[in-house]
């Protein structure tokens, strides 16, 4: 994102089109926020850290190309001009973080950068945590403002839909969501950000406590029975999902 004069990256994998798009718009790189270790998120760091002088933020945890300021849950990080504090949202991975700004008067709506922990219909993959820590790290996520915008770092959402319809096919906003969704990747356009309030009416790791996604799920795994292991099971069940 940018003022017009300076710009911030969230999870820059790669230099070369951030570069670019710097150059087109004539913007100078003030900040690079990462959200967790991933080689997609961090791999275009070093480059643009050399090749800029951006000072970059990163989880307290993990290990980030350095130098970084390691920064933890409660504490806050103030680029172009903008308050975001920071989550810790473990599960994807062991010290994922996430940023967020909850509105002023220069950027009036409240601001997600989820990394791989949300996806607009999903949720990242339980490579580091354990289910329950993830449960956890959505469930506040969830507790945001209806319109925040969600930034996460994928664009994940049909196929994430597609399993959402499996979970939870008779609910109505999903399948309007979807319908929507198709018809915003026809014209090339993308379903991201998405906003908070939309993915708490469609989004099955979002909705694992209500009663129609747990009876789903009790269908894939009738030993589900806790909502921790509703969660466990309705994230496995998507990592076999086709
Ligand atoms: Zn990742």
């Amino acid at each position: 994102m940018h003022n017009g004069a300076n710009a911030i990256v969230v999870d820059p994998g790669d230099a070369v089109p951030i570069q670019a798009k710097l150059k087109e718009l004539n913007l100078k790189l003030e900040a690079i926020l990462v959200t967790h270790h991933h080689a997609d998120h961090v791999g275009g760091v070093d480059t643009l850290r050399n090749a800029t002088g951006a000072r970059v933020y990163g989880p307290a945890f993990e290990v980030i190309p350095e130098p970084v300021q390691r920064v933890g849950a409660g504490e806050r990080v103030s680029v172009l001009g903008i308050d975001f504090a920071v989550m810790e949202v473990p599960g994807h991975t062991a010290g994922h973080i996430a940023y967020f700004h909850q509105g002023s008067d220069l950027h009036p709506t409240p601001l997600l950068f989820c990394g791989d922990t949300l996806f607009s219909g999903g949720c990242g993959r339980l490579f580091e945590g354990t289910p329950a820590q993830m449960l956890t790290s959505l469930t506040m996520l969830s507790q945001l403002p209806d319109d925040t915008l969600v930034c996460c770092a994928h664009e994940y959402t049909l196929s994430n839909l597609k399993f959402a319809l499996a979970v939870d096919a008779a609910n109505s906003d999903l399948i309007a969501y979807e319908a929507n969704c198709q018809a915003q990747r026809k014209a090339n356009i993308p379903t991201i950000p998405s906003r908070m309030g939309i993915e708490k009416k469609i989004n099955p790791f979002l909705r694992s406590h209500t009663a129609s996604v747990a009876a789903s799920v009790q269908q894939y795994n009738q030993t589900a029975q806790s909502a921790t292991d509703i969660f466990a099971a309705l994230r496995e069940w998507k990592n076999n999902f086709r």
